[in-house]
């Protein structure tokens, strides 16, 4: 049986891998790719952050690969004309990869199939990457779900027929990359300056990490998670969410082995479950962003599309810098920008203050979350943006306006988290706040108000 190649894109992994463990099943021995195509993800290419991620990860799977006796074959240009000088470099007569869950990439691997086919090569697709293919569920008028908590429930009920995670195949002899191979180097994801040196301070990506991340928040945080997982300065939540974002793990590895903390004594399982439940939230974000795909560049709720947001390069590159002078907020920046992370509970906060105190438009915050944020996910990020500036689906009441300073109180009491973030010069004086916290609530609410009153 001739080679088979495997296209490897936001699923770096081999295990619960379909393609590849396809490749295996079926007797052909597997000829791993990865195409540098970023102009063909445009707009939506990877931002710097995510692009330091992609290259130690793909670092890492090349690794995991060479265990397995496989070599990675880098690749950069036209995603169609890349893979079939592969295919006849391998001398393979098909090729298999894993569907996009995003659908602008969908629709680039539609286009790639199709020329792949016309080129003669059998083409094998599978679903990975969400409990549940973005498409599929659908509410009983056939139309696709805007609120979270039906979703989710009809979700839940059908977590019994998630498929279990296939294994990684097995070792067979080695073999080197394609000699067209043009090395991970020459993908240029690395900046030139080495800002992004930092990051590896934070986190280390690649399969192995993302199951480290895993089992050790399955041991000593889920118990808690329910109470934790909104206090910034304790480690109370999973950070999966870049190796997810990545495909390092899946989700159906993760509600695996997430299982036997869900099946205990009624009551018991509290932080399990709403461990679930935030899975589920990514799983109603892919979907809202596969049915509304002008999400990410559009505000759902029409009405704010016209005249509502304002734009001041001043402002927003003081929110950017951490200096608004508003402790959480500036606390919030600054862990973004030295560990491309930031608690969800913070970027609610720092998200709110952006758009509601400051007025600016929700896509000014987004892009700069794009950009640092090693998560960066665009299912995700619209869905958290749309929601916390009020014009999303099931997005927070308009009225809805987070106070800073009430926030820290009540989730970073001992100031454990705004201590870690905020430098020692800045506690001893820090930048005169950019607004009056009660003052611009009171402005935010006006400016709502009004512009709904003028729209109805
Ligand atoms: C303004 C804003 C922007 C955001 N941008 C992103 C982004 O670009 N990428 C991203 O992955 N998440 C984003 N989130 C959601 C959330 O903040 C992160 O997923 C979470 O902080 C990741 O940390 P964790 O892995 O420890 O989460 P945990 O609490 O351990 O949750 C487990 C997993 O569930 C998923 N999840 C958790 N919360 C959410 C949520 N609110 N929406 C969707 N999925 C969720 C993530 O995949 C996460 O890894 C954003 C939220 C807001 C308010």
């Amino acid at each position: 049986m001739n080679d088979t190649l495997v296209w490897y894109r936001r699923d770096l992994r081999v295990a619960d891998h379909p393609a590849l463990a396809w490749a295996s099943d079926s007797g052909r021995r597997a000829v791993p790719v990865y195409v540098h195509a970023p102009h063909e993800e445009a707009p939506w290419a990877p931002g710097g952050a995510s692009r330091w991620w992609l290259h130690h990860s793909l670092q890492k799977l090349a690794g995991d690969l060479s265990d397995l006796g496989l070599a990675l074959t880098h690749l950069t240009g036209d995603s169609a004309a890349q893979l079939a000088q592969a295919a006849r470099a391998a001398g393979a007569d098909s090729i298999a990869w894993n569907r996009a869950i995003e659908p602008h990439l969908a629709a680039r691997d539609e286009t790639v199939a199709a020329a792949l086919r016309d080129a003669g090569l059998e083409v094998a697709l599978f679903d990975s990457g969400l409990l549940s293919p973005p498409d599929r569920l659908l509410k009983d008028d056939g139309t696709a779900y805007r609120v979270y908590t039906p979703f989710a429930k009809r979700l839940r009920r059908q977590l019994h027929e998630v498929a279990i995670p296939v294994y990684a195949p097995a070792a067979q002899d080695p073999s080197g990359p394609l000699p067209i191979d043009v090395g991970l180097d020459a993908l240029g994801l690395l900046d030139k300056h080495p800002w992004h040196a930092k990051l590896g301070r934070h986190w280390e990506p690649g399969e192995a990490a993302a199951w480290d991340h895993l089992e050790t928040f399955l041991a000593s945080a889920i118990a808690g998670y329910d109470e934790r997982r909104d206090q910034p300065g304790v480690p109370g939540t999973s950070r999966l969410s870049p190796h997810l974002h990545f495909g390092e793990i899946t989700p159906i590895q993760v509600l695996a082995r997430l299982m036997p903390h869900l099946d205990v004594a009624p009551g018991a399982a509290k932080g399990a479950e709403r461990f679930l439940s935030e899975l589920l939230w990514r799983e109603f974000a892919h979907h809202v962003l596969w049915h509304f795909p002008e999400s990410p560049e559009r505000s759902l709720n029409a009405r704010f599309e016209q005249g509502f947001w304002r734009d001041d390069a001043r402002l927003l590159e003081l929110w950017q810098q951490g200096r608004t002078g508003i402790a959480l907020v500036d606390a919030g920046m600054r862990e973004l920008w030295e560990s491309g992370w930031m608690h969800n509970r913070v970027r609610m906060v720092a998200a709110s203050f952006l758009t509601k105190q400051l007025g600016l438009d929700w896509r000014l915050g987004a892009a700069w979350f794009w950009d640092t944020l090693v998560d960066a996910d665009l299912a995700n990020n619209t869905l958290g943006w749309q929601w916390v500036a009020g014009c999303g689906v099931d997005a927070a009441p308009y009225y809805r306006i987070f106070n800073p300073d009430l926030q820290a109180e009540k989730f970073d009491a001992a100031a454990h988290y705004r201590n870690s973030w905020l430098s020692a010069a800045y506690r001893e004086q820090p930048p005169p706040p950019l607004v009056d916290l009660r003052a611009a609530r009171a402005a935010a609410l006006d400016r709502y108000q009004h512009h709904i009153k003028q729209g109805a």
